[in-house]
């Protein structure tokens, strides 16, 4: 048996990678990381669930006591990966998948350079801007946050061409089947995965990019 690896997904929020791990999750069984957050909870969601909604002093205290497997500030609010559940996820030889940032998410490489790293694109930044809304429309987010999100998703794409594995979240059965088999084959030395490497993505990642 292959030693359980730590996958990390990152991607610009909005992106749609949330009903893509679902749909993951469905097909392959890997602990999901449940991370932390000083941000306020969207409508919907649900404290243990989505996030653990924690107060930054509560934040700070899990920074000193080291209780984070990683943490990074993103678009004004702190989130963090609490690290034993993880430890023992691993322990127990379940495969771990986190959905981090890419600040966050090159300071785990940087621990275990073994984790599989993937970027999801959306297919331009037009349809981010769309969801964005769409999804602002449901959750009560302002114009201003908005805009911060947009913002701060072009610096994060950049980040993409340094990624183990990149795709693109359009069509989403096309996503699920990729994301499924960047999972099953990146463990296995990543035959079969020619086409999601950096290099073979470059040309899609600057597409993306062209009117930012
Ligand atoms: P959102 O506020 O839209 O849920 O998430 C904003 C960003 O924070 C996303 O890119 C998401 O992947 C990232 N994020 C969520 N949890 C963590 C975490 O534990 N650590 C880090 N570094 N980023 C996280």
């Amino acid at each position: 048996m292959s030693e359980p690896t730590i996958y990390i997904i990152s991607a610009p929020s909005g992106c749609g990678k949330g009903t893509l791990i679902s749909k993951l999750n469905e097909r392959y069984k890997i602990y999901n990381s449940i991370s932390c957050t000083t941000r306020r909870p969207r409508s919907g969601e649900m404290n243990g669930v989505d996030y653990y909604f924690i107060t930054p002093e509560t934040y700070n205290r899990m920074v000193e006591e080291d209780g984070f497997f990683e943490h990074a500030g993103f678009d004004r609010n702190a989130y963090g990966t609490p690290r034993k559940p993880i430890e023992d996820a691993l322990n127990d030889g379940m495969d771990v998948l986190l959905e981090i940032e890419p600040n966050g998410a090159f300071q785990v490489k940087e621990k275990k350079p073994d984790s599989v790293m993937i970027f999801i694109l959306p297919p331009s930044l037009e349809s981010l801007e769309r969801r964005l809304r769409r999804r602002a429309e449901q959750s009560g987010e302002s114009e201003d946050q908005i805009q911060s999100r947009i913002k701060t998703a072009i610096p994060d794409i950049k980040r993409a061409y340094e990624y183990d594995y990149v795709m693109v979240n359009g069509d989403l059965d096309k996503a699920v089947s990729d994301l499924y088999d960047i999972v099953t084959k990146a463990k296995n030395g990543g035959e079969g995965l020619e086409a999601f490497t950096k290099d073979s993505m470059k040309k899609t990642i600057d597409e993306v990019l062209e009117n930012a």
